[in-house]
């Protein structure tokens, strides 16, 4: 950790600091609470606005901090050390402010920015389907032009925040006929009211039930004639029509430094919890932690949790450098989001039968911790997107 923390500037120390006290002294002690409810942690979150958390990373001229990415990942990291969910209701939402600010038109900052630098207005990001999620070129919902509207139809699934958002992103089929299909994609900004489950022409059934990742709702979405103003296509109907598959993979990008800085988060976390339980519990006659078996595990523990660290932070600052960082993008997350799941597994052994009480914080991030092996691509499409640039930058 100590060259990572060197790296850092006097303002990101600040800022980490802060959040830290935040995840400390609010969300770790409330996160068994909300997480054993499922329910929606809405005072951490009006918190969370007051520290203007949902504007880290959106230009000052709309409100925002407009901190880079590399900030906005050790943010992450942070908040998902205390609880995943909490950074899974800004994920989506930075993903949408970052579609906004790439490929927006002035009029749609406008109208969306202030209000979501604030978080008076929440974003949700919808590709996935109840038939396909890594094939996203298969996407069937459509959009349909209509005078000067576009009419949506179809189901989409998996949608995080999908209740409680003002606003979605959402991928939609515009030509049936496009070869290959991607490129017949459209991404809309479509807006409806925040915890409505019916709005003219969109449905939110109830919430998916989960494993884990709760407070942060998973729901299906379904358009049935909802109509969308021919201007809220993202970048505007004759720059964005059929460009939504190229928009939605750049932010995917993004969104998967911030995938990887959760898997750092959640491991870190683990990686305390295993420390702390090693020195407490005693086995023939001395704490555990004197066990070499468990100072070897604690000992690749902290490593993996390291080296994730680094790979994240590389990623980050590439992009923020204006310089390539899929590959890196997709190794920070393929290997972040392994480490979460393998340091998590590896804290929960060192509980022992305790591990597997919902008395011990570790017993949640057990179940927390596989989402990120899915979300923003599976880590089976993270090492075919790696795979893939590889070759293309090492062409012979
Ligand atoms: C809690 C949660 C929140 C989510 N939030 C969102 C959201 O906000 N917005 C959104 O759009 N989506 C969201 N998703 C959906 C998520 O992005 C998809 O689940 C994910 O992309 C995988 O798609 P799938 O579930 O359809 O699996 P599939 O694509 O059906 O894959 C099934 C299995 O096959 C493997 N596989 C697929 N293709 C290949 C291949 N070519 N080669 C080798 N292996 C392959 C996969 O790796 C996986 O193991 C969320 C999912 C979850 C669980």
């Amino acid at each position: 950790m100590a060259v990572a923390l060197d790296q850092r500037t006097d303002e990101q120390k600040a800022i980490i600091e802060m959040v830290r006290q935040f995840v400390d002294e609010q969300i770790i002690p409330q996160a068994e609470h909300y997480d054993s409810a499922d329910e929606f942690p809405e005072p951490i979150v009006a918190q969370m606005r007051e520290l203007g958390l949902f504007g880290v990373t959106i230009p000052e001229q709309y409100g925002g901090m407009e901190l880079d990415l590399t900030t906005y990942a050790m943010i992450v990291e942070e908040l998902s050390r205390g609880w995943i969910s909490i950074s899974g209701i800004v994920n989506t939402h930075f993903i949408g402010s970052y579609l906004l600010m790439k490929f927006g038109t002035e009029e749609q900052r406008e109208r969306l920015l202030p209000r979501m630098a604030t978080g008076e207005l929440r974003a949700a990001f919808s590709m996935s389907e109840p038939e396909l999620g890594s094939d996203v070129a298969a996407i069937k919902a459509s959009a349909t032009k209509d005078g000067d509207e576009y009419v949506l139809n179809g189901s989409k699934m998996w949608v995080t925040n999908g209740l409680l958002s003002g606003v979605v992103f959402v991928l939609m089929r515009t030509d049936r006929d496009a070869q290959p299909a991607h490129r017949g994609l459209t991404c809309l900004i479509a807006e409806k009211e925040p915890g409505a489950s019916e709005n003219p022409g969109l449905t939110v059934p109830p919430k998916i039930k989960k494993l884990g990742y709760k407070g942060v709702e998973s729901t299906e979405l379904v358009f049935d004639g909802y109509r969308c103003p021919a201007n809220m296509i993202l970048g505007g109907e004759q720059a964005g029509l059929n460009k939504g598959f190229a928009q939605m993979m750049d932010a995917l990008e993004v969104g998967r430094v911030n995938v990887a800085a959760r898997g750092v988060g959640i491991a870190q976390r683990a990686l305390e919890l295993g420390l702390k339980y090693a020195q407490e519990r005693y086995t023939f006659g001395k704490p555990i932690a004197e066990h070499q078996a468990i100072q070897f595990k604690l000992a690749d523990m902290a490593t993996k949790v390291e080296a994730a660290r680094l790979l994240m932070l590389k990623a980050a600052r590439l992009k923020d450098a204006g310089e390539r960082s899929d590959v890196e993008a997709g190794m920070a997350k393929l290997f972040a989001s392994e480490t979460g799941k393998e340091v998590v597994e590896d804290a929960f052994r060192i509980h022992g039968g305790y591990g597997y009480s919902k008395e011990y914080e570790i017993e949640r991030l057990y179940r927390d911790a596989p989402l990120l092996l899915i979300g923003e691509g599976t880590s089976e499409i993270q090492r075919m997107v790696i795979g893939r640039k590889l070759i293309a930058r090492n062409k012979v």
